[in-house]
Formats: C-alpha cells, structure tokens, sequence
C-alpha cells in the first residue's frame, strides 16, 4: 500500500534520512520506532508530504506521492504530528470538524463525529470547551480523532503517547489495536517499544541516518535477541 524506497531528506547540511525503506501493507499495524534523533519524526514528516525528499521514492497505492501535505490528505493519508496541532482557541467540536475540509458529505461527517465521541468519551464531556484547556491526554484523542474524520486510508502517528500519564498511554495503545481491528492501517511511530511490540503486526527498527537495523513480525523481533538486547534492556 505505502512502499518507501532509499528515502532520503535533509535539515540545511545535516542529511537525517540517508536511504530509508519500508512497507506497509493494507491493513496492517505498523511500529517504527529507535533511540532518540535516529529519523523516525523525519520520515513520517517526509511521507505526510511536509518536509521535501532530497531522494528515494515514496509510492502509495502504485504510485508516486507527490504534491505536498495538501495532496497528501486528498491521497486519504491522515498525519498526526509529534505536537499534535491542536487550536488552542477553538472548541472540541470546531477542531473535530476541521478534519472534514476535504470532505462535502454533512450528514456522513456529522455521523463521524458521534462515532468519534463514542471511541473518547472524554471528548463527548469537553465538546463545547476550548480546546486549548485539555489535558495532553485529551487533545492526543483530539488529534487522532480529528485525523479520522478525514476517512483516511493510512493513519500516521508521531509519539502519541509522549508526556502523557500510563492509564492514558494504555487507552491510546488500546484504541490503536482497536483502529487496525477495524480495518485502518496505521504506521506508528513511538518510543514506547514494548507497547508498541505488544501491539503491531510488523516493525521496523531505525538507527542513526534512518538506517532500518531490524524489521519484521512484532512476535518474532519481540523474542530475536539482538532486539531484546538493543531495545527491551532484557537479555
Ligand atoms: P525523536 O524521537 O527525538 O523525535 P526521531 O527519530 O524522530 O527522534 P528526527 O526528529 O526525525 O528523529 O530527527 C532526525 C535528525 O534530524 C536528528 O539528528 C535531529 O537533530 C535532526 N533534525 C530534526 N528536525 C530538525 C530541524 N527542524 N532542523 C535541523 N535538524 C533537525
């Protein structure tokens, strides 16, 4: 469905991705994860068409991504930044709704929302409050919510559970599964590796350059030795 090839892209003279491949099949639940600063944020970054390759190909469903963040979104990928971009000035109800620019079908967006309300409840509580008054925890929901109300295909995640309390970090890691359950194919970034292993179909393991180290079945990299010793601290 997504295949990257030898990405590459750059900040000014730092190369961060200096030949990155992956794939992500229909359906699938995807981890990518690695120590800090390897180039995880860089690649989501690059495929949501936010930041320009210097090199490589991103293809999505056969063909070339091209076109930008905009085109992007038309493509039926949604992206979830690191930090999350919620409207700090805007309800609850007016960022959902901002999910659905792309989208000219009232009554099927408004049956999205109620949907979205349901999956977070929280969210149900907070509809007509400011946005920028949530927890971190809360606006995480809002932000993936959001992403789904663009009825994506892909779903991609930077660090949702970054700075956020464990009970929360489990509601997230639940409601992730839940979205592959469903169908969606999300690839996720994280540096929560043991979540993440617990619940993805395959992962990818980055080093330094955006080199892929490991990959493969999230149960078969959970019990290889070489990623227990690099990324579980248990051998
Ligand atoms: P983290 O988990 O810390 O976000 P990451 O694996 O997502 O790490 P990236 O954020 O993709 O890593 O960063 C890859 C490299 O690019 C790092 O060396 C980082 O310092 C550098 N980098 C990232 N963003 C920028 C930027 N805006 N300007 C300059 N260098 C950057």
């Amino acid at each position: 469905m997504l295949s990257v090839r030898d990405l590459r892209a750059s900040y000014g003279s730092i190369e961060a991705l200096q030949g990155t491949s992956l794939e992500v099949r229909e359906g699938e639940l995807v981890g990518l994860v690695g120590h800090n600063g390897v180039g995880k944020s860089t690649t989501l970054k690059a495929i949501a068409g936010v930041l320009k390759p210097t090199g490589g190909r991103i293809e999505w469903l056969g063909e070339p991504l091209r076109g930008g963040a905009a085109a992007t979104i038309r493509a039926g990928i949604a992206y979830v930044p690191e930090d999350r971009r919620i409207f700090g000035g805007l309800s609850v109800e007016e960022n959902l709704r901002l999910g659905a620019t792309t989208r000219s079908d009232a009554d099927g967006v408004a049956a999205d929302v109620e949907r979205e309300l349901e999956r977070f409840p929280a969210l149900k509580k907070l509809y007509k409050r400011r946005a920028g008054n949530l927890s971190g925890g809360e606006q995480q929901m809002l932000a993936i919510s959001r992403a789904l109300i663009s009825r994506p295909k892909l779903l991609l995640l930077d660090e949702p559970t970054l700075g956020l309390a464990p009970i929360v970090i489990d509601t997230l890691f639940a409601t992730i599964a839940s979205l592959r359950d469903e169908g969606l194919t999300v690839l996720l970034v994280e540096q929560n590796v043991r979540k993440t292993i617990q619940v993805a179909d395959r992962a990818y393991v980055m080093a330094p350059g955006g080199r892929i180290e490991l990959e493969g079945a999230a149960r078969e990299l959970e019990r290889s030795d070489a990623f227990r010793a690099g990324y579980l601290s248990l051998a």
